[in-house]
């Protein structure tokens, strides 16, 4: 703050919200001053949002200054595992497997990587004590950190401590050893040091670790992070990442809808099954009981479950065998769902041919098993659908160009249209939209101050899809929509008209009509919002007639 230009904007990345890893926040002094700009970016709780988790800490009784009353400008996004930008940075996110909802976050920029994983526990024990194959979700996890030129990762634990840290949500350095070996990582920043460890002792730790690797002949650097280090990463422009996957957006899926979630279980203990029920069934979680395989498969198909937990065997039938039924079955949302299997003892191999999503060993506690479900009801939770592409895009892309609208000035003649749709039809919003190659950008805005939006979450995108009037009548109840951020954000969308607007024969945008209320347009107001429509393509052709007049 003192040397570095002003003012101040950067972007927190947290990992979770446990207190370890916020309690820095109230007195991080750039969030005091004014005119300092912050993104702050965490896991969505499951019951409340990072703001809200992030004030809970800072209520009077706890700190003298609450987190609305910091200077700077603050804004706060609630992540689950996905993708997102800041400026040219990618940012990939993914759930590591911590007692609390947690997540990873994979960096990469000038054809660098550097991932931060803490707080991060094996998913295969054996793994945890540096035996054992890699498969699975840790498997998962390896990909994620793939080809880091720096990973810097929970290591609290050797492999001879873990015994009685199971479940508490940390790695054993023999873990990340093995991971980043694997991965094609070339340098660990081992952080998270247990602390009932002195610095010396890290120190010495770190030597022995360093010593063996050179004495296999690894090339992989390891180091202990300390705090106040600065390390500086050289840019290979052009190299490519070596992690190339399709992630959807990281800050899409703020569910309004968790509630409506349905978790099939069939657990046989009945004080297990008990404690899980009432863990989901407070986060409002529909839970369906089977307490046999034929009933477990059944349900996973009439009832759609969004996670599927299953004890190894019910009733002397291997689970495997259901899990192996359930995806071979060809109907209901329940074939794709996450199959998770309870057991004293995880078979990787055998879950991998059998379509397993994940284990849970036994012993574990509620906490864990719990924030294990909410990670993959959240990882699961439905986005939104994004709209294809037209099949004539590119015609259809020029066309709008042609017109050469986008990013003009406000118009009176088309605000004046906007306006009348307002008030003809009671509705808040009235907007002329043009879906550009990635955005909507609208030439006249009724209702609203937002001049354009991303393309992905746009209900126009959907709307140009065919040259008749699309309407929804309520956002929340249409699965295209239901997680879309402008109907779970400001402005809650609920109802969406749209007349699209034809140029040489392709869709190039919308007149349209939003609501905050659910409602419908009968046949008349349909014909109406079209009559507005041609009078709006008629002043955009006015545009273009008039400008090549004055090109002759
Ligand atoms: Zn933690
Ligand atoms: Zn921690």
């Amino acid at each position: 703050m003192q040397t570095g230009p002003k003012p101040v904007r950067g972007n927190l990345l947290i990992s979770h919200t446990h207190w370890d890893h916020i309690h820095g926040l109230p007195f991080f002094a750039p969030l005091f001053v004014p005119g300092n700009e912050w993104a702050v970016y965490a896991p969505r709780g499951f019951s409340q949002s990072v703001r809200q988790t992030l004030a809970g800490q800072m209520q009077h009784t706890y700190f003298p200054v609450e987190l609305e009353q910091l200077g700077a400008a603050i804004s706060y996004h609630d992540l689950t595992e996905g993708v997102f930008t800041l400026g040219d940075i990618k940012v990939s996110t993914q759930y590591l497997n911590h007692p609390a909802l947690t997540l990873g976050y994979r960096l990469e920029a000038d054809g660098v990587t550097v991932v931060y994983a803490c707080d991060h526990e094996p998913h295969s024990r054996s793994l945890a004590y540096g035996a054992g194959d890699v498969g699975g979700q840790d498997e998962r996890h390896a990909e994620f950190v793939a080809g880091a030129d720096l990973l810097i990762h929970d290591a609290q634990y050797r492999a001879a401590e873990y015994e009685g840290k199971i479940g508490w949500g940390h790695s054993t350095i023999e873990y990340v050893i093995a991971i980043a070996q694997l991965a094609g990582v070339k340098s660990v920043a081992l952080t998270h040091h247990d602390p009932m460890r002195d610095d010396d002792t890290i120190d010495q730790e770190v030597e022995a670790i360093r010593a063996n690797l050179k004495a296999r002949g690894a090339a992989l650097d390891v180091f202990g992070a300390a705090e106040g280090l600065v390390l500086e990463l050289e840019a290979h422009p052009g190299r490519e990442p070596r992690r190339q996957i399709d992630e959807p957006p990281a800050e899409a899926a703020v569910s309004s809808r968790l509630s409506e979630l349905v978790v099939l279980m069939g657990i046989v203990d009945s004080t297990l099954a008990d404690l899980l029920w009432q863990t989901l069934h407070a986060d409002g979680v529909r839970v369906l009981r089977a307490t046999d395989s034929a009933a477990a498969l059944r349900l996973a198909q009439t009832d759609e479950p969004s996670l599927i937990i299953l004890d190894r065997y019910l009733r002397g039938v291997d689970s495997l065998e259901t899990c192996r039924a359930i995806r071979a079955g060809s109907v209901g949302k329940g074939k794709d769902a996450p199959i998770v299997i309870v057991a004293a003892q995880e078979d990787v191999a055998a879950g991998i041919t059998a379509s397993v999503t994940d284990w849970l060993v036994r012993p574990f506690s509620t906490i864990y098993a719990r924030t294990r479900m909410r990670a993959w009801l959240l990882r699961t939770a439905c986005h939104w659908v994004q709209a294809s592409h037209p099949k004539d895009e590119k015609e259809r892309l020029a066309a709008l160009h042609r017109l050469a609208v986008l990013d003009t000035e406000p118009e009176e003649r088309f605000d004046k249209l906007t306006r009348i749709a307002a008030a003809l039809f009671d509705v808040p919003i009235a907007l002329v939209s043009m879906v550009d190659e990635n955005r909507q950008w609208f030439k006249s805005a009724y209702g609203t101050s937002v001049c354009e939006g991303p393309r992905d979450a746009s209900f126009c995108a959907h709307a140009i899809l065919a040259p008749t009037v699309m309407i929804v009548p309520d956002a929340l109840l249409d699965p295209r929509f239901a997680d879309n951020p402008v109907v779970i954000n400001e402005p809650r969308v609920r109802f969406y008209a749209g007349c699209p607007l034809v140029v040489d024969g392709r869709c190039i945008g919308t007149l349209c009509l939003i609501d905050t209320r659910p409602r419908d347009l009968n046949a008349t107001a349909v014909r109406l919002l079209e009559d507005l429509a041609e009078l709006v393509l008629q002043e955009l052709q006015r545009t273009t007639a008039l400008e090549r007049a004055q090109a002759d």
